[in-house]
């Protein structure tokens, strides 16, 4: 790429989820993107399970994160329609609200509360409904008698994961995005406005540069002068039965029964809070699935998959933008199925369009990093009070 008319106005550096939403958004906006990725697309069959757009979790969170979860869930079935016409796929989206389960009468209380207090930190316009015993079981028959009740919201939903990937790869390509596979990015410098990003066969140039590199925005955002509070986190696990014939159309926080009829035990639910805290085995998964659908009891299990998740200690998902060097963007996610809606249909648009000259002072980059706070378990210890924050600008607050 050493030609200027082969200089894309966006490089995105890592072709996972978040990379590609960017990258499939940008280009939707009339940019022309590139990706690079060290490896090639993780499609690996194992991994299809269910993933969620999911909004019933991290209620403590910033209000900002919560409006961008909330909008992500609001615009993925536009998403999902932009994919299904450029890919000329199904509907990848299943989106008829998710079950938050309870065991104790002080967990359903708890989670009232929460659910709350989510409401209450997005004006109101959050719809949530608590349920006990009772009117759950008139929705869900065969719940077990040791389900206390549950919280439901309408916005909840679930898309595989891998089917995912594979409609942004073909939209992206499809969109003209060029994506390289083997190309690390070990090093990124600004000179005079044009990133020059080097990999063991070539230097890379454009004007702006996401940097989506899951856990590898931690080396690279030092790079254009951003710390980034990202860390290798405990792994998400589930365990896949054989199928058996339809009960459960929707997700919950504790199974999921997926589009072939198999059951999916475990925390894909990420942020699932209360009830996977205590999920340290895979037989404590089963067991909570066993203890909400006691008849999956007879049920064959058939493989697991396991996977780390990156984010910051909090699980917040992070972006940021560099001052230092206008024009460098990171986003990370340990939600980014539930915000690729988001990514796509908001964020890329913005980056796309920002300017050197566009404000700064909006607030969400801060207000996710406010939620980072030290003392979380960070593994290496680092303070995340080291963040220089005059070195972050924002990006777009959502009404
Ligand atoms: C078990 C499990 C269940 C989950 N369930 C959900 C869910 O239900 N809902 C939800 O929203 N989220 C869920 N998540 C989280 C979600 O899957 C993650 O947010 C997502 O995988 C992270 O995507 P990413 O694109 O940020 O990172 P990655 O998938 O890690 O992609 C990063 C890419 O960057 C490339 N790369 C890295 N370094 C470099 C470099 N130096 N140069 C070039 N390329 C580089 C890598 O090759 C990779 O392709 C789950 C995660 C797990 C583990």
């Amino acid at each position: 790429m050493s030609k200027m008319s082969d200089v894309p106005d966006v490089l995105v550096i890592g072709g996972g989820i978040v990379g590609l939403s960017i990258a499939y958004g940008a280009a939707r906006h009339g940019a022309h993107v590139a990706v690079l990725d060290e490896s090639e697309l993780d499609t690996d069959p194992a991994r299809d399970t269910s993933s969620l757009i999911w909004l019933q979790g991290k209620a403590a969170g910033p209000a900002a994160q919560a409006r961008w979860r909330r909008e992500s869930a609001r615009q993925w079935s536009n998403f999902d329609r932009a994919l299904c016409a450029d890919a000329g796929t199904a509907p990848l989206l299943h989106q008829p609200g998710g079950f938050f389960f309870c065991f104790s009468d002080e967990d359903l209380h708890r989670r009232a509360e929460l659910m709350q207090s989510l409401q209450d930190s997005l004006d109101g316009d959050y719809p949530f409904e608590m349920l006990d015993h009772h009117a759950l079981k008139a929705r869900l028959p065969d719940i077990g008698p040791e389900v206390v009740g549950a919280s439901f919201t309408p916005m909840d939903g679930q898309v595989d994961p891998v089917r995912l990937l594979r409609a942004l790869h073909e939209c992206c390509e499809r969109r003209g995005v060029t994506i390289h596979q083997d190309q690390h990015v070990g090093s990124i410098r600004q000179v005079q406005g044009m990133f020059q990003l080097r990999t063991a066969t070539n230097v890379w140039r454009a004007r702006k540069i996401v940097l989506a590199a899951g856990l590898d925005n931690r080396r690279l955002a030092a790079h254009v002068g951003l710390l980034m509070p990202v860390f290798r986190q405990r792994g998400g696990r589930v365990l896949i039965s054989q199928p058996i014939a339809p009960f459960l159309p929707y997700p919950t926080n504790t199974v999921r029964q997926l589009q072939d009829g198999s059951i999916c035990f475990g925390d894909a639910v990420e942020d699932a809070g209360l009830a996977s805290a205590s999920l340290d085995s895979m037989g404590e998964m089963v067991l909570q699935g066993l203890r909400t659908f006691p008849h999956l009891g007879r049920v064959h299990l058939k493989h697991s998959w396991q996977a780390p998740r990156v984010g910051a200690p909090d699980g917040s998902p992070v972006w940021q933008a560099s001052q230092r060097c206008p024009g460098a963007f990171v986003v990370t996610g340990e939600s980014s199925v539930t915000l690729a809606a988001a990514h796509a249909m908001r964020l890329a648009p913005w980056i796309v369009d920002w300017t050197q000259s566009d404000a700064l002072e909006s607030t969400l980059a801060d207000a996710v990093l406010d939620a980072a706070t030290p003392g979380l378990g960070a593994p290496d210890k680092q303070p995340l009070l080291m963040l220089d924050r005059s070195d972050q600008t924002a990006f777009p607050v959502l009404p």
